[in-house]
């Protein structure tokens, strides 16, 4: 089965959610993305943790099919981020972050991975997402993924970076403040003269639009009655389209938008739980049974 590689943060996340702590749970972007691709494709991990990085933790990823040998264990303590969500979840505020290990985190490709035909790039600093095109032999298909901080400290690096990718994922309030449009048919127009013939643009709760030739698709997010924890909703969309994109190689419309469906049910499930734990409580008949909700949730 063709693999997945995925580079990003891997870390220890404190979540303060409806007046509840929850202290140093599993987080970052990579393990929320490694989880929900290896649903579909086996899937090769790079990034960086400390040695008090728990030995559950790396037995929890390598269960569900990720692979660890790009995972390097650095000395010191791993990456940590801290965050406050409002009451309602739809907005939060970062308290904390701990670099650490992360810091001076330079990604070293493994030669096992580096003919990996499906590569992303998950958010980290853009230079350090170079650095891994760099590293990799001809991919078929690189997904890059990126956040607010980059576009405001680094967005000539981020512009560079687009002219090597063919799937770039933002939020539409970073569709807006990288091409200073209001306007996000605009925004994504722009987006793409940059380099990626598809440009996605995910909404939070109101669902995703994918853009690519001259047509755009829009999917709602599934109604959940009941979210527990937006944390890493987005990173596991973008794992969970890549790893359905490599299982099925098909780059045509269609399939696009089957993994866009297949990236919405993962986050769906990602929300509903703390952490990890509802990611890896859904099995196949439960994702297969959500992607069937989507259908008739679109259907008219
Ligand atoms: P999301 O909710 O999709 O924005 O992703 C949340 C995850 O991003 C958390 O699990 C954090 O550990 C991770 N994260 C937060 N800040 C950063 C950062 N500066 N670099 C890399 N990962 C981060």
């Amino acid at each position: 089965m063709r693999p997945t590689l995925i580079v990003g943060s891997v870390a220890f996340d404190t979540l303060h959610l409806g007046g509840q702590c929850h202290p140093k749970v599993l987080g970052g972007s990579a393990t929320y993305a490694s989880i929900a691709a290896a649903h579909f494709s086996p899937v090769q991990l790079v990034g960086v943790v400390g040695h008090d990085f728990p030995d559950a933790a790396t037995q929890l990823l390598r269960s569900r099919g990720v692979d660890l040998t790009g995972l390097e264990i650095a000395s010191g303590e791993t990456f940590h981020w801290e965050g406050r969500y409002s009451d309602d979840l739809s907005s939060r505020e970062t308290l904390r972050t701990d670099l650490n290990v992360f810091a001076d985190f330079r990604p070293k490709i493994p030669n096992t991975f580096r003919s990996a035909p499906f590569v992303m790039l998950g958010n980290i600093d853009p230079n350090l997402q170079i650095e891994v095109l760099d590293q990799i032999e001809k991919p078929a298909f690189v997904l890059a993924d990126t956040m607010n901080l980059w576009i405001d400290i680094r967005h000539a690096e981020l512009t560079k970076l687009c002219s090597r990718v063919n799937m770039l994922v933002m939020n539409d309030e970073e569709a807006r403040q990288f091409t200073d449009r209001a306007n996000l048919v605009q925004a994504a127009k722009i987006l793409r003269s940059l380099g990626p013939e598809l440009v996605i643009i995910k909404k939070g709760e109101h669902g995703a639009l994918l853009f690519h030739e001259d047509q755009a698709f829009a999917l709602p997010a599934l109604p959940l009655g009941q979210v527990v924890d937006p944390t890493g909703a987005g990173d596991t969309f973008a794992g969970a389209l890549i790893g359905y994109l490599a299982r099925s190689n098909d780059l045509s419309p269609n399939n696009l938008r089957r993994a866009l469906v297949y990236g919405s049910v993962l986050a769906s499930f990602c929300v509903e739980g703390v952490s990890v734990e509802r990611l890896t409580s859904a099995n196949t008949a439960d994702v297969n049974h959500r992607f069937e909700q989507f259908r008739q949730l679109t259907s008219f």
